[in-house]
């Protein structure tokens, strides 16, 4: 893989790279919809990852190209980047640079080459993947000091102010933060993070992907209007968000807010406490327990906060009814991935009920994958 990249980045660029550098997508265990509330969650990344290949360059261009892209280089001037300014894929990795900038890194060009195995748009944080490594990668290359949640906070703000995604910080921490062998118990407000030793394979247990290869336009509109839905709860409650409501207190509160946000604040606090739940199951080391909390918080996604799709419902319903332990929608949702915890024996079982339940209602076969807790972004070579 490494001689490969760096012979693809030679051919494109024109002399050696400095470095090589990796950084995983993921896939969230449990605690969706929670990290803009201040709350919690549990990713894991994946083996997955965006690799990039880089070397710095002394005369303030950026130059991008994506082996997953049309073929074309893209050149851009470190000086004048600004949001609104670069449209497509190039607009993730030049707004870090943009991001870092922004912070008053001394940042300046570089040649590029990106070279991802995640698969995009699938929920699994392809651009998360992508813009960590660049962070990383600069981080390296400038010397630039920055720990690990600073760097996330940085890829973060790249997507939101200059690519236009409003995306909270659990894609980017897991990709920074999550190390082999463990899920990542995440305080989205303080960015405090905890390795959580998730052994599937020690416990006979299998996570299954399966991608339903949708992705339904109404994701953006939508995610804006929960996210100020909450923050309008939270407001109406008198907290700081609704992180700070406990699952005891959520009979009363309820009762003292508007008919159309008490399903909102439903999800977020139940699915709050679903996380803590979790993280104590896998440290009693129970982690076949984890199945009914996943079923759970999908019903709670799809019933509560409206972001399921009839593909992911689907696929969680034909899973479960296959013997999976237990199935929900990872990612933003309206599409996207599914996760199937699995006994290790019945993992071909699931697999192929939940494409024979697609093939019968006439969706595109899914495609299945495999999670294993894997390290977070890193340089390698
Ligand atoms: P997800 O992060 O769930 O995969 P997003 O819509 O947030 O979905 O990000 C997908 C976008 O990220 C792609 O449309 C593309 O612009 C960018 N991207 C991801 N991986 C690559 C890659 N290997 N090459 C170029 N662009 C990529
Ligand atoms: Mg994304």
């Amino acid at each position: 893989m490494n001689a490969r990249v760096r012979r693809d980045f030679e051919r494109i660029h024109g002399h050696a790279p400095e470095g090589v550098w990796a950084a995983p997508g993921r896939v969230n265990l449990i605690g969706e919809h929670t990290d803009y509330n201040d709350g919690f969650a549990l990713p894991m990344a994946l083996p997955q990852t965006a690799v990039l290949v880089a070397r710095r360059r002394a005369d303030g261009l950026l130059r991008l190209h994506s082996a997953q892209g049309d073929g074309r280089t893209t050149t851009l001037r470190v000086a004048d980047l600004a949001p609104g300014t670069v449209s497509g894929w190039a607009r993730y990795p030049a707004g870090v640079v943009w991001a870092l900038r922004e912070r008053g890194m001394p940042v300046g060009g570089a040649d590029l080459h990106l070279d991802s195995a995640v698969p995009t748009g699938a929920g699994l944080s392809s651009s998360a993947a992508l813009e960590c490594a660049v962070a990383v990668a600069y981080g390296d290359l400038y010397g630039l000091g920055l720990r690990r949640p600073e760097l996330a906070r940085v890829a973060q703000y790249a997507e939101n102010a200059f690519a236009g995604v409003p995306c909270g910080i659990m894609d980017q921490m897991a990709s920074v933060c999550c190390a082999e062998g463990s899920a990542l118990h995440l305080d989205s407000r303080t960015l405090e993070v905890r390795q959580v030793p998730f052994d599937l394979a020690g416990h006979g247990l299998r996570l299954l992907v399966l991608d339903t290869r949708v992705a339904h336009d109404l994701a953006d509109g939508a995610y804006a209007a929960l996210r100020a839905g909450c923050e309008r709860a939270a407001r109406l409650l008198g907290l700081p968000a609704l992180r700070d409501l406990a699952e005891a207190e959520l009979p009363g509160a309820l009762g003292r807010l508007p008919a159309e946000l008490v399903p909102l604040v439903r999800h977020v606090v139940t699915e709050n406490a679903r996380v803590g739940r979790a993280v104590e199951q896998l440290a009693a080391g129970q982690p076949s327990a984890l199945g009914p909390l996943l079923t759970a918080g999908h019903a709670s996604l799809r019933d509560d906060y409206g972001v399921s799709c009839p593909e992911t419902d689907l696929a969680v319903e034909s899973a479960v009814a296959a013997g999976a332990l237990g199935a929900r929608m990872t990612g933003g949702g309206f599409g996207g991935s599914v996760i199937a915890l699995v006994r290790a024996e019945g993992a071909g079982a699931v697999a192929e009920a939940v494409t024979a339940a697609f093939t019968a209602a006439g969706y595109r076969a899914p495609a299945v994958l495999e999670a294993v807790p894997s390290a977070g972004a890193r340089r390698i070579g």
